[in-house]
């Protein structure tokens, strides 16, 4: 496909790399799982498989909704930019680095802010590790706010679609993380979030709860105080388990528990403030 058919169209991208992640997917089920290379928390489940797949589809639908609303918003914000960028390959790059240092931000405080959590948490809830669960996405990260943290490289002067393609390639760039397949990628270990950091984030050991929140590079854990190596084997999942492999469950479970706590008459102004930006406890 055309690179600049892409750029006008960045909604396309997951869609082209699409027969990567499934030829990925069918190896490491094939190679790994059915010559048992891999330990049973790296299995494919039909169930969760399923369930992972319909988040995915539910995710990109929600995508593809508000960010037509989302991009207007942008194109608006677009008038007030600082800087006349003119995109090349180094541009292009400084691009790709901010986006991703949005992201650490953006992943931080989706683990630390109760109100983004709850859309999150699906990507956290399942027990096994491999390539499918990087499908596991919420159709909610709009109303969580995730497109507030791209606002700044509009301003700062990157048109909306290229700031639209960072943002999905980041995600897609994530794909590859999401598998116990690969132990070490050796010197990148140092400088890119790797499946051995990824593990780590997905972890419910206590020492590798809300670590590892980078996209790409792993430089920013490590600048911020959160980078944690893979010693101990990790434990996936989180400390409340959502118990189904229902979509809308694992979508909804934790909004309905946050909104069950505000529906309580007796809360003040504060109280119901802290409910919504407080850490999450699982
Ligand atoms: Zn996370
Ligand atoms: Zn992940």
């Amino acid at each position: 496909m055309d690179f600049n058919l892409l750029i006008d169209n960045p909604e396309w991208l997951l869609i082209v790399l699409a027969p990567l992640f499934i030829a990925l997917m069918t190896a490491e089920y094939v190679l790994g799982q059915k010559r048992g290379r891999l330990p049973d928390n790296a299995s494919y489940h039909l169930p969760e498989v399923l369930c992972n797949f319909s988040l995915a589809g539910m995710h990109q639908l929600s995508d593809l909704l508000t960010g037509l609303l989302i991009v207007k918003l942008y194109l608006w914000l677009f008038g007030w930019h600082l800087l006349d960028i003119e995109m090349g390959l180094a541009s292009f790059l400084v691009l790709l680095v901010l986006q991703d240092f949005c992201y650490y931000w953006f992943h931080r405080a989706s683990h630390r802010i109760r109100w983004m959590w709850a859309a999150h948490v699906a990507h956290h809830s399942s027990e096994n590790m491999n390539f499918s669960t990087a499908f596991r996405q919420s159709l909610m990260y709009p109303i969580a706010g995730m497109w507030l943290f791209w606002v700044p490289l509009v301003i700062i002067g990157f048109e909306p679609k290229w700031v639209v393609f960072a943002v999905l390639l980041n995600l897609g760039l994530q794909f590859f993380v999401h598998t116990q397949w690969v132990r070490s990628l050796g010197w990148l270990e140092l400088v890119f979030n790797t499946p051995s950091h990824h593990r780590v984030h997905h972890g419910r050991n206590p020492q590798y709860i809300d670590k590892n929140y980078a996209g790409v590079l792993i430089i920013w854990d490590k600048l911020f105080g959160t980078f944690e190596p893979e010693v101990e084997t990790v434990r996936y999942g989180v400390t409340k388990p959502v118990e189904s492999f229902n979509p809308l469950v694992v979508t909804f479970k934790a909004w309905q528990e946050m909104f069950d706590e505000l529906r309580n008459r007796n809360l003040t102004l504060r109280q119901r403030l802290k409910v919504i930006f407080s850490p999450p406890d699982d």
